[in-house]
């Protein structure tokens, strides 16, 4: 399983609240939020559901993470932290293991 943030092919950025499409350029990948608002961008990667990326201290057990290798979604059975990783539980696999830095892909349900 994969779940952080490599790039997919032709990603498209957008921020809802704003309503605006974003240029890859313009996209914060420090943040992954809008710049204007603050809120998480979201990323069409051309599939039924829109990404976002998070740090996983920007997580909760109520989110659905994308695993790219299978591209499904898994939701989360528990979230634990350790020094500087996070282990994640996921149904049908082993802990998880993720750096406080790396930015997860998870489904955008309006974070
Ligand atoms: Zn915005």
């Amino acid at each position: 399983m994969r779940v952080t943030s490599e790039y997919f092919e032709n990603e498209r950025y957008s921020c809802r609240s704003c309503n605006k499409i974003l240029q890859e350029k313009q996209v914060n990948t420090e943040t992954w939020r809008c710049d204007a608002c603050g809120k998480k961008l979201l990323i069409d990667i051309g599939k039924r559901n829109k990404l976002v990326r998070l740090l996983p201290s920007e997580m909760t057990e109520y989110d659905t993470v994308y695993d790219q290798y299978t591209e499904k979604l898994h939701e989360l059975k528990g979230i634990n932290s350790k020094g500087e990783k996070y282990i994640f539980g996921v149904k049908g696999y082993r802990g998880i293991s993720v750096s406080e830095d790396e930015f997860v892909n998870c489904m955008w349900n309006d974070q």
